[in-house]
């Protein structure tokens, strides 16, 4: 692989103007991870939120996120749902603003290009803001479910997701025509179990793993937070794309604690040259 002794050959990607030591660690850590990447049969991702922020989404659980504004508990759980439907449909029309706003980012247009290479299997991702699906991978397991389909949480009747982008604040709480009930988008609220199938194919992709990359997401949230562990314990590596420190601790083999969607871009660039 000529050239790629030279960390330098990457300076341009995402660095502009940022300090030559930045620069070229940023590339010597690339270079492992891409070793990493090329000694593995099998690499699946596991995404969490971090890797939607640079598309205008915000963490919900950091300061500009949607949990400043709305309490989980009274607007997108269980509970909420049999008892407060105006409140929880407050909440999704706000979220649903933001996801219809928001783009794919490079980091997931990195994972696309993976998937076509033949060197990610599937993404794992704890996001319900469908940005994996539109930039166009093709095996998502969506584990916290989406914001695509509709239906009604009592008589489970499907309803068309064109309606809900229509919705405006005077037809809230959006109810079932048929049967009067709150109707739902496809998500996992709090309270409620992970879909089995999701949960099902989550542990075949975990079991047939050699390495399992993980994108913003800091590992609080269970149950999705120990997949890495489980890839590890079964002889599988682990590579971490975060910004600052996360509950995974030294779990990883490589960490690369810089921005995915100027990372993740550089990554494939190396892998697609070997
Ligand atoms: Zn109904």
């Amino acid at each position: 692989m000529p050239g790629l002794s030279s960390p330098q050959r990457l300076a341009p990607v995402g660095v502009d103007g940022r300090p030559v030591l930045f620069a070229s660690l940023m590339n010597a850590l690339i270079l492992q991870a891409a070793s990493l990447w090329r000694s593995s049969r099998c690499a699946i991702a596991l995404t969490g939120a971090g890797i939607s922020v640079p598309s205008g989404i915000p963490d919900f659980r950091s300061p500009k996120g949607l949990w400043s504004r709305f309490n989980p508990d009274l607007v997108a759980s269980s509970w909420a749902l049999d008892h407060d439907p105006r409140a929880v449909w407050e909440f999704l029309l706000d979220a649903l603003r933001l996801f219809s706003a928001a783009s794919p980012n490079p980091a997931h247009q990195a994972l696309v290009r993976l998937e076509k290479a033949g060197l990610l299997e599937a993404i794992i991702t704890q996001n319900i803001d469908g940005l994996h699906e539109q930039a166009g991978s093709g095996r998502v397991v969506e584990f916290h479910g989406n914001c695509r389909k509709f239906y009604c949480n009592g008589c489970r009747r499907a309803y068309p997701a064109d309606r809900a982008a229509r919705l405006k604040p005077e037809d809230l709480p959006w109810l079932c025509d048929h049967c009067g009930r709150v109707i739902r988008p496809d998500l996992v609220f709090f309270g409620e179990a992970i879909p089995s199938r999701a949960m099902s194919e989550a542990q075949r992709l975990t079991a047939r793993a050699d390495l399992v990359v993980i994108i913003g997401t800091s590992g609080d949230v269970a149950p999705a937070n120990a997949i890495p562990e489980h890839v590890k314990q079964g002889g599988g590596r682990v590579l971490e794309i975060n910004l600052g420190p996360t509950s995974y601790g030294d779990l990883a083999d490589v960490r690369l604690d810089l921005p995915a969607e100027e990372c993740l871009p550089a990554l494939v660039e190396v892998l697609e040259q070997s």
